[in-house]
């Protein structure tokens, strides 16, 4: 098992990427803080996080499920305050929650870009600060920043937000990477379209064009993008930091 006796938060844990990464993780040993937060968008979402607990459970593992905004500072620190209290320490963080709005330029408002920016790099900020704090009590640890291929070299004008969102959380990883060193080892993955409920709106024309853009042919599996996550929890990356993994099936 490559995460025994590990502690992880995973954050926007309760479907998509991060339930498929809560699911991986407790398979290879970790016990897990299943991040969920109740919004508009998933009103299910701690009946989900709760199912995600049993699972792990029964996988023979253990989990907690707790609710917090990652973009609010003070549910951040009971978040992980109630990690602590749970499992005794935090070896990983996996900053995966993230929200997008699928707007051109003049419908775009405000509230949209500061929702974005707040939680998907703000949030990645305030939980890497406070998890941090707790890692160094131990002299180790690990965190993945969930960005984006849109941070990258993948533009998409309706989510511009987003994607300064995911090229912050890049400039992040970097700067975290050499703060936080030679205790703490800070990567990304970097995703290209992954088959989740984000992108269940798109029209089937969009993504037909878009499939025949990626090398692979395919949207990838949420699980695809766990075992990308789950390389850089690992030892297997012992000596990787400061890094980005692309995870696009190839795109042009
Ligand atoms: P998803 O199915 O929409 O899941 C998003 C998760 O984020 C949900 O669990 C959601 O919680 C959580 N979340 C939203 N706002 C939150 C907040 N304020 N506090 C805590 N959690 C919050 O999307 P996904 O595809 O799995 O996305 C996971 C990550 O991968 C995101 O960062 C996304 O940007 C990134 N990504 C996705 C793709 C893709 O094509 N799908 C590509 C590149 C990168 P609720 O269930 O409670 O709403």
């Amino acid at each position: 098992m490559k995460l025994k006796n590990k502690i992880a938060i995973i954050t926007g844990a309760s479907r998509g990427i991060g339930k498929s990464t809560a699911l991986l993780f407790a398979k290879e040993g970790a016990r897990v803080a299943v991040n969920y937060h109740i919004s508009d968008i998933e009103p299910n979402a701690e009946e989900n996080a709760f199912s995600i607990v049993d699972e792990i459970k029964k996988i023979g593992s253990d989990a907690i499920a707790i609710g917090c905004d990652v973009s609010k500072e003070n549910d951040v620190k009971e978040m992980v305050q109630k990690t602590i209290d749970a499992f005794g320490k935090i070896d990983i963080l996996v900053n995966n929650a993230g929200v997008v709005f699928d707007v051109p330029l003049f419908e775009k408002t405000v509230e949209q870009w500061e929702q974005t920016l707040n939680v998907n790099l703000i949030g990645t900020f305030l939980c890497s600060k406070y998890a941090s704090e707790q890692m160094l009590k131990n002299g180790n640890g690990k965190i993945i920043n969930i960005s984006s291929t849109n941070g990258i070299n993948s533009f998409s004008p309706e989510s511009a937000d987003y994607d300064a969102s995911k090229a912050g959380i890049i400039n992040l990883t970097y700067n975290l990477a050499k703060e936080l060193a030679p205790q703490i080892q800070v990567n990304s993955v970097a995703p290209g379209w992954v088959d989740t409920d984000m992108n269940k709106y798109l029209p089937k024309d969009f993504v037909d064009e878009e499939i025949k853009k990626i090398y692979l042919k395919r949207f990838a599996k949420p699980e695809e993008i766990a075992k990308a996550i789950l390389f850089l929890a690992s030892d297997d990356a012992s000596y990787i930091t400061g890094s980005i993994l692309k995870v696009d099936g190839g795109y042009d």
